[in-house]
């Protein structure tokens, strides 16, 4: 797609730290990184995020966040992951071609998740039943 930074990683048009390439999907490290080893898969069909994608691709991205892993463990030591996609601009994408990260984590590296609401048993069930309702 034209104007895709990703799409222009893919044909080679904009330079990248590529780690990984097979037929269907590109590993590259992430322009700015939020830890040494910080990496992007990408499939090569362009789709604007993964609901778009579909369960083949689907399948394939996180085949290859199991590939790949081992080695940026060993490069950087890490001692977990952050496997992350984000879906909308509300939700931080800000690249709109699908794309997974996979964060490399330390004991106490002081990176923060999200803040939690406190257990609310009523509000969790009327969610469950309305989202469930409709699968
Ligand atoms: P997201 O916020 O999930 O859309 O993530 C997009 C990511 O792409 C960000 O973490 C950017 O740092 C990264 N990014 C943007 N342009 C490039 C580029 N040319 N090469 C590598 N990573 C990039
Ligand atoms: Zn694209």
């Amino acid at each position: 797609m034209t104007n895709c930074i990703f799409c222009g990683i893919i044909s080679g048009e904009i330079p990248s730290h590529k780690i990984y390439e097979d037929s269907n999907v590109v590993a590259f490290l992430d322009i700015n990184p939020v830890k040494d080893g910080h990496t992007l898969i990408v499939p090569k069909v362009h789709a604007e995020n993964l609901l778009e994608s579909g369960p083949e691709v689907s399948q394939m991205l996180m085949e290859t966040v199991q590939k790949i892993s081992p080695a940026i463990k060993k490069i950087v030591a890490a001692e977990g992951f952050n496997v992350v996609t984000n879906i909308g601009a509300a939700a931080g994408q800000t690249v709109h071609h699908t794309h997974v990260h996979i964060i490399p984590r330390h004991e106490g590296d002081g990176l923060a998740l999200w803040p939690q609401m406190k257990t609310d048993h009523e509000a969790l069930g009327e969610t469950a039943k309305k989202v469930s309702d409709l699968l």
